[in-house]
C-alpha cells in the first residue's frame, strides 16, 4: 500500500523511518536534499513536490512546526491539496493549532478527504524506538482506518476527541513540560546555593511525590551529565505554550501559570535563538545564579 510522509525533521525522519518497513512510502521535505537523502537510506521514493507525494496515497502523513506552514503545503497547484484524492486519509502529527485543524478538516471533508489532529509524545528516543503516545483528534472511523499506521511507530495510541482534541491535547501536555523545566532550574539552582548538591536533590525528589518526566529523565541525563544534547527546539516549546495560552483564552479560562511560563519561555526563545533544545533554559538559571548543575 502506498503512502507518504511530509515534514523529514528531528521527529519526522525517524516516524518516517517505520512507515517505509510497512508502506511503499513517497516522501517530501521542504529542503529536498533532506528527502534524497532518506530515499536513498531507506528505499523511499522522493517526490519533487507535496502534490506529487500525495499523488496516489492513501494515507498521508505530515510533521512540520506548526498549523500555518501545513496550511501553506496544502495550498497550490503543487500544494498537497492538489494531490489528494476524495477517500484519502490525511494524518497530521505536528503538534498545531486546534481551532486551525477544525478548518483544515471541515475544507478537506467538502472534498471527501478526512482529516485527524494526531500530535506524538515521546521524543526523537521515543519516535526512534517506536514508543511514541499519539493524542488522536477526529472521526472515530477515520481514527481506526490509521490506527494501524499508527502503531508501527506508537505504542499508546488514543482517540481523544473531535477534530482539534488532539492539537489541544498536545498543547497543555506541553505545558506542563515548560512548567516543569523553570521549576526545576529555578529549584535546583536555589538549592545548589544553598548548599545541596543536585545529584542529592535529584536521587530525594525522584524518590517523592515531586517528581517529574523533567526531573527523573531529562535532567539527569541532559544538564547534570553535561550532554545538552539538541532533539526539540526551545522554538517549538514556546509555539505549543503560545497555542495553550490561547486556548485558554478561547475557552474562558483564567490561566496564570499558562501565562507566565509563556512570558518566560518568550524571553528564553529570544535570549537563547532558534535551534537551542528545549532544556537550555536551565543554561539561563545557571547563568543567573552562578552555578553548574553538573554532577
Ligand atoms: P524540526 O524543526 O526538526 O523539523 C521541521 C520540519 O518541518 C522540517 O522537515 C522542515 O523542513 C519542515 N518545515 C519547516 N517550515 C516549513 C515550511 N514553511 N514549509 C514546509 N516545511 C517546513 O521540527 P521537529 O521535527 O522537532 O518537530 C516537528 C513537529 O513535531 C513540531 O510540531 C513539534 O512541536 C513536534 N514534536 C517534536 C518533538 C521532538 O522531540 N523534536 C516531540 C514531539 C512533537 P526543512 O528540512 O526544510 O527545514
Amino acid at each position: 500500500m502506498r503512502a507518504a510522509f511530509l515534514g523529514l525533521g528531528a521527529i519526522g525522519r525517524p516516524i518516517a523511518a517505520h512507515l517505509v518497513q510497512q508502506f511503499d512510502l513517497a516522501v517530501w521535505n521542504r529542503t529536498a536534499s533532506r528527502a534524497g537523502d532518506f530515499a536513498r537510506e531507506t528505499g523511499a521514493t522522493a517526490a519533487r513536490t507535496a502534490r506529487e507525494a500525495a499523488y496516489g496515497s492513501d494515507l498521508v502523513f505530515t510533521c512540520l512546526p506548526n498549523s500555518p506552514e501545513l496550511e501553506s503545503v496544502l495550498e497550490g497547484p503543487d500544494g498537497l491539496e492538489a494531490g489528494l484524492a476524495p477517500g484519502a486519509l490525511l494524518v497530521d502529527l505536528t503538534s498545531g493549532i486546534p481551532a486551525v485543524s477544525r478548518r483544515i478538516a471541515a475544507r478537506l471533508a467538502r472534498k471527501g478527504i478526512h482529516f485527524l489532529d494526531a500530535p506524538v509524545s515521546g521524543g526523537t528516543a521515543g519516535a526512534e524506538a517506536g514508543t511514541l503516545t499519539i493524542m488522536v483528534g477526529g472521526e472515530a472511523a477515520a481514527f481506526e482506518r490509521a490506527r494501524p499506521a499508527l502503531e508501527t511507530f506508537g505504542k499508546r495510541i488514543v482517540h481523544v476527541g473531535p477534530a482539534g482534541a488532539g492539537h489541544a491535547l498536545k498543547a497543555v501536555h506541553n505545558m506542563l513540560i515548560a512548567v516543569n523545566v523553570f521549576a526545576l532550574g529555578e529549584g535546583l539552582t536555589t538549592l545548589a546555593k544553598a548548599g545541596v548538591a543536585p545529584r542529592t536533590a535529584l536521587d530525594v525528589i525522584n524518590h517523592a511525590n515531586g517528581r517529574s518526566f523533567v526531573s527523573e529523565r531529562l535532567v539527569p541525563e541532559r544538564v547534570l551529565s553535561g550532554a545538552w544534547p539538541r532533539t526539540f527546539r526551545l522554538a517549538l516549546l514556546d509555539k505549543d505554550v503560545d497555542i495553550a495560552r490561547a486556548l485558554a483564552a478561547e475557552e474562558g479560562i483564567e490561566a496564570p501559570m499558562i501565562d507566565t511560563v509563556s512570558r518566560l519561555l518568550h524571553q528564553a526563545h529570544a535570549a537563547l535563538g532558534e535551534e537551542a533544545d528545549h532544556v537550555e533554559v536551565i543554561r539561563l538559571h545557571e547563568r543567573q545564579a552562578g552555578v553548574e548543575l553538573r554532577g
